[in-house]
């Protein structure tokens, strides 16, 4: 699932493909893609607007648009995809031999952006202004911002009872990460999974910080090295599985002291920890 630096890599790659752009049209292939709003939202919103920027926060990507702003979340798998133009959109797009899904797709004034999820998990919604979409103004600090600092983060996690695993992934709090980079954070931090975030004291605050933005820009440095590939509709983040320490290592040994990393279900999620130097 794209976590903060996956999103981050996508947004720093479509910003010079798009930005400056006008949206002449917008099509809703599949309209489970914009509920519970209605296509028309989006489209009304959407059509005729230059896009102004492209941000991230927290795991949506936005784009900011002259009077409105569309709001993309990818869930599980969503995706973009890109077409040269209007004519490789209507031969590619949900049709013909190769048939790319399509959910969504702006046709800019120079190419088409598409927005795809084939599990249908994933969103595109509009708004006026990006604090009108719930999930958006409900994001605590974004996980790599200035304004995520050690004594931020500790005083985050003295304020819920919560296991970490679990305040690590309420994006209420800190905004950005997932299952994946909680674990890996948790193991450079050395810090039990479920330990509650207000027992932990004020140095592994202080490590735990410390090993969530080394993370972060490590897994954001392996998304943009190769860069997404918005034209190829196989492309997926690649060589991310060379930096992962614990997730998905089950029973393999752990990379600082050889005991085999254990795997437990914590608020129905897989969480991925060596039990000997997590403590
Ligand atoms: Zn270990």
């Amino acid at each position: 699932m794209p976590e903060l630096p996956e999103v981050e890599a996508v947004a720093r790659t479509l910003r010079p493909l798009v930005e400056g752009r006008r949206i002449y049209r917008c099509h809703v292939l599949h309209s489970i893609a914009t509920r519970p709003q209605r296509p028309t939202r989006l489209q009304d919103a959407s059509e005729g607007q230059r896009i102004c920027d492209v941000e991230r926060r927290g795991k949506y990507l936005l784009l900011r648009l002259g009077r409105a702003y569309v709001t993309l979340h990818f869930k599980l798998d969503g995706q973009l995809v890109w077409f040269e133009d209007a004519k490789e959109f209507a031969r590619r797009a949900n049709c013909g031999d190769e048939r790319v899904h399509v959910d969504v797709a702006f046709a800019l004034d120079k190419g088409v952006l598409g927005f795809a999820d084939r599990r249908h998990f994933g969103r595109v919604w509009a708004w006026k202004n990006p604090e009108d979409c719930p999930g958006v103004a409900a994001l605590g600090t974004d996980a790599l911002s200035a304004d995520f600092t050690p004594a931020r983060l500790a005083e985050l996690l003295s304020s819920s009872r919560r296991p970490l695993k679990e305040f690590l992934l309420d994006q209420w709090r800190v905004a950005g990460i997932g299952n994946i980079y909680s674990c890996e954070a948790m193991w450079r931090a050395r810090i039990e999974p479920r330990r509650r975030a207000n027992r932990l004291r004020r140095r592994d605050a202080r490590r735990l910080h410390k090993a969530i933005v080394s993370v972060l820009q490590r897994a954001l440095e392996c998304c943009l090295d190769p860069a997404p590939d918005f034209r190829d509709p196989g492309w997926w983040y690649q060589g991310l599985e060379k930096i992962l320490r614990a997730y998905g290592r089950e029973g393999k040994p752990c990379r600082r002291c050889g005991k085999p990393i254990r795997r437990i279900s914590q608020g129905s999620r897989s969480t991925f920890f060596c039990a000997r130097c997590q403590t």
